[in-house]
């Protein structure tokens, strides 16, 4: 009942012209195989600069991918130099908003509160969060992710009512294994998905619990996905790297 999810973070790569070209040859080589959007749901997120160009192409051609945002702002509107509203993403035909991930709390210094405001922001304009957590190697040498990454889900959701829950996805993106090709172990990323999902049960229900999605992030590749997806808990996944080839997210998608 949890429809799988893709989603290609594209981080800062690609400028509109490359970012059209690789979602048209995504979607032309999805078309050849046949791909099911609505038994695998597909999603890129390209740079804000891209969205536009996207949104044209996706609703131009009629194409059945979706698009994120890498970040969204909490405020509204106003003087707020740089950032980028919910309603002007959702304008755009934004889907989903990438919230919290691990380079934003590291190197935009982005708190669990920040996080939390972004959520709310994000279901106000009808856009799905994607919530990212997930410890450093240092609190895994610890034995502590667990701990550590339950927090970070206690922080992002507080507050939130079990509907307002039940509107968005959590990724779980241990930091060592981002873009290192330090892949968790299917197992890591079990443990840490069903923690989660049990956490979200007792802070809002079992029944928003067992509908949640959750994905796994951290050096997914075409050749260990079939694994992680595999793994009970685990809905979907964040990709990075792999994102930006082609072959590869075509066969993330299709997750062989
Ligand atoms: P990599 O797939 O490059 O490890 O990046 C993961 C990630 O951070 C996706 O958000």
């Amino acid at each position: 009942s949890r429809t799988p999810l893709m989603v290609g973070n594209w981080k800062l790569n690609l400028d509109h012209h490359q970012a059209i070209q690789l979602v048209q040859k995504l979607a032309w080589t999805l078309g050849d195989a046949k791909h099911d959007y609505d038994a695998v749901e597909v999603v890129v997120s390209p740079s804000f600069t891209s969205l536009r160009s996207v949104q044209t192409l996706v609703d131009g051609d009629k194409l059945g991918l979706r698009y994120a945002a890498q970040d969204i702002s909490a405020q509204e509107k106003g003087a707020y130099t740089g950032e980028v509203s919910a309603a002007q993403l959702s304008a755009l035909g934004v889907s989903y908003a990438i919230i919290g991930h691990s380079e934003r709390r590291q190197y935009h210094a982005e708190s669990d509160a920040l996080v939390n405001a972004k959520i709310l922001a994000a279901l106000g304009a009808d856009i799905t969060p994607i919530v990212c957590v997930g410890e450093a190697l240092e609190v895994r040498q610890a034995s502590e992710h667990v701990a550590f990454t339950l927090a970070q889900v206690d922080g992002a959701l507080a507050g939130l009512s079990a509907e307002q829950v039940a509107a968005l996805v959590i990724a779980y993106e241990p930091v060592w294994a981002i873009g290192t090709g330090e892949v968790a172990t299917p197992e890591d990323a079990q443990e840490i998905a069903e923690a989660i999902r049990a956490r979200v049960g007792e802070l809002v229900g079992a029944d928003v619990a067992a509908g949640l999605r959750i994905l796994y992030g951290g050096s997914v590749k075409g050749d260990n996905v079939a694994q992680i997806m595999a793994k009970p808990d685990v809905d979907g996944t964040l990709v990075g790297g792999a994102s930006l080839v082609l072959e590869q997210f075509a066969a993330i998608a299709g997750f062989d």
